[in-house]
């Protein structure tokens, strides 16, 4: 800005492109009387600058309809490449031979148990090779409820338990570790 407080377009003419200098020209200077500047954004509750509540607003996120299993399986206390598989499982999108047998890809059946669909649930929990597993660290107390849940609820039972094991781990830790 010069001295009389408008745009310096001695100076910026040397250095800047005409079409900035267009745009510039549309904005008035900065005038103290104006008050400082301030970042400012669109939805938020009070006056501060929020990215993610501005993306919500454009995307039209809905933060009360948000199914808590996907925040539930970014906090866990694993890898990413644990929290990824739980992920996966989640969609149920494991690469079984029940969902390649519906792409044309061989049978659905289990490799080892042979009469039984091998879906997410088998192959995560109730294959034959899988289920004496699970006995070591699921109490007999649980195992009724453990055993019996279909995929979701199994997937949303276990992630929702924080209580530690016998080696101080959080059981939904455990559990995505183990899957
Ligand atoms: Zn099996």
């Amino acid at each position: 800005m010069d001295t009389e407080g408008c745009w310096n377009w001695q100076l910026m003419r040397e250095w800047m492109p005409s079409n900035i200098q267009y745009k510039i020209a549309s904005i008035l200077p900065p005038n103290g009387d104006n008050g400082s500047d301030e970042q400012a954004s669109v939805g938020s509750n009070n006056n501060e600058y929020s990215v993610a509540i501005m993306y919500e607003n454009i995307c039209a996120f809905d933060q009360q309809n948000i199914n808590p299993m996907w925040s539930k399986i970014w906090r866990l206390n694993v890898t990413e490449r644990v929290r990824c598989f739980v992920w996966i499982l989640a969609y149920d999108r494991l690469l079984t031979n029940y969902h390649k047998s519906r792409m044309g890809l061989g049978h659905a059946m289990c490799n080892h148990c042979g009469n039984v669909v091998e879906t997410s649930m088998h192959v995560m929990r109730d294959c034959s090779l899988v289920t004496p597993f699970w006995l070591q660290p699921v109490p007999m107390r649980e195992r009724s409820t453990f055993f019996m849940e279909d995929l979701q609820q199994w997937i949303v039972t276990d992630i929702s338990k924080g209580r530690r094991g016998n080696n101080g781990s959080a059981w939904c830790d455990i559990w995505a570790t183990a899957c």
